[in-house]
């Protein structure tokens, strides 16, 4: 294609997908994305649903694995227009994570099994990783899974499960070996989160957001045949995944909808006699956080460029998150300052949609998204862990 025939097609693939939002995404689902009020599971697989039956809730996979088979610059335009349509973030651990682990490490039946459910959004994944002693210094998980028979018991907890409480399924790392390294000790078990012995406490988010849980596993039994991978190659499956979570682009197109919603804040807010946006010291700072989101965005892109499902980012994927974080905290608090006191007030029973929301309502978004943001430092990995990554892998330190 030339350059003005791939632009032509970028404009047309544009319509399309704003149209298929304007047409698809219910009212109830846009409006409270828009006011940054949580949604139900109920809403998360009804959202997923749609998407998936128009083929799109994969948008990372090629056309081979069941995915739209879109450019980098396709899958740009449709997150952009995503987001700028109020549409909410899926729950991406299936597509994002999970999946690209199936396709790269499962056995045939396991692709069979978990593969088509995972695209047509029937089964939701979490992600069992952390644990109250293991974070940072994931090999150290105690969590252990004793060969039984045809089973495995497992017995443990783990922290911080995002979805946990309506998820399917969770990616779960285990230990099946305290023997030699603690890295050669982990195995993978993809666990039914409908077995008997899982109990799951709610953690709520300073937000006011119910993200997380805490998941008990008391003598839970997991076929041997849900372990994904040979026995101690969890190191390996879990750093897989990791890249992906890492290297995810879409944060990058939704800091272009916060900038969208920042100029309307910053239009109809006052600062003394005029409006935030004629304030110099909004418009300074404005600028640099959009020159260097640019940046940012521009270097990203040209990592991820050969990114899709079955490829993943590597080692450069620290530089993709450390980039997205610094953007999304930086765009989170100017929309913070720009919606001033009345952006202060925030309630939880209101972003968990059960009481009205606050006025002015379109500012009721900024506390909780601002208090959102800072979780991205920790979130897959601490900004200091990927510092020392860098550090060691790519500056060979
Ligand atoms: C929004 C969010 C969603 C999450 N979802 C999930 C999920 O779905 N599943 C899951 O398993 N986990 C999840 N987590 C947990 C996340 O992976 C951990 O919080 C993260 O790995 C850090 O571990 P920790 O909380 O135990 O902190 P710690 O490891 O205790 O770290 C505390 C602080 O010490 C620093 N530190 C630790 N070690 C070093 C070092 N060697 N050098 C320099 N500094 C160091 C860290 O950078 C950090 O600032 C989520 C976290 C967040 C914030």
């Amino acid at each position: 294609m030339t350059t003005q025939s791939s632009a032509l097609h970028l404009e047309q693939f544009r319509a399309s997908v704003r149209a298929f939002f304007k047409t698809n995404l219910p009212d109830q689902i846009r409006d409270k994305t828009a006011a940054g009020v949580e949604l139900t599971g109920a809403e998360y697989r009804e959202w997923m649903g749609i998407l998936s039956r128009q083929g799109w809730v994969a948008v990372n996979w090629t056309s081979q694995h069941g995915g739209p088979g879109w450019s980098l610059w396709e899958r740009a335009v449709y997150e952009e227009e995503y987001f700028r349509a109020k549409a909410p973030r899926i729950v991406e651990v299936g597509v994002k994570m999970v999946g690209p682990v199936i396709l790269a490490y499962g056995s045939d039946a396991q692709r069979e099994r978990f593969v088509p459910k995972i695209l047509d959004s029937s089964e939701l994944w979490c992600q069992g990783y952390s644990e109250p002693d293991a974070g940072s210094d994931l090999a150290s998980l105690k969590t252990t899974a004793v060969a039984d028979g045809d089973v495995y018991r497992v017995q443990g907890s783990k922290i911080w499960t995002s979805y946990a409480h309506f998820s399917d399924r969770m990616f779960t790392l285990v230990r099946t070996s305290d023997k030699g390294k603690k890295r050669e000790g982990i195995s993978v078990l993809l666990i039914d989160m409908k077995s008997p012995g899982i109990r799951i406490r709610p953690i709520l988010r300073m937000d006011g957001r119910h993200e997380f849980n805490e998941v008990f596993l008391d003598d839970v039994e997991v076929p041997i045949t849900d372990r994904i991978g040979k026995e101690g190659e969890g190191w390996t499956l879990a750093n897989h995944l990791l890249g992906h979570e890492r290297g995810n682009m879409s944060h990058f197109m939704m800091i272009e909808e916060m900038f969208d919603t920042l100029t309307k804040i910053s239009t109809s807010e006052s600062a003394g006699a005029t409006t935030v946006a004629e304030s110099l010291d909004f418009r300074r700072s404005l600028a640099k956080i959009k020159i260097e989101h640019m940046a940012l965005r521009v270097t990203a892109e040209k990592i991820m460029q050969e990114v899709t499902a079955d490829r993943t980012v590597g080692k450069l994927a620290s530089v993709v998150k450390l980039g997205r974080n610094r953007s999304t905290q930086d765009v989170a608090r100017l929309m913070f300052e720009a919606g001033g006191y009345s952006a202060m007030p925030y309630d939880p029973l209101a972003i968990r949609g059960e009481g009205p929301l606050p006025e002015p309502k379109y500012l009721f978004r900024m506390a909780p998204e601002y208090f959102d943001s800072r979780k991205s430092s920790i979130a897959g990995g601490s900004e200091e862990i990927q510092k020392d990554l860098i550090a060691r892998r790519i500056l060979g330190l």
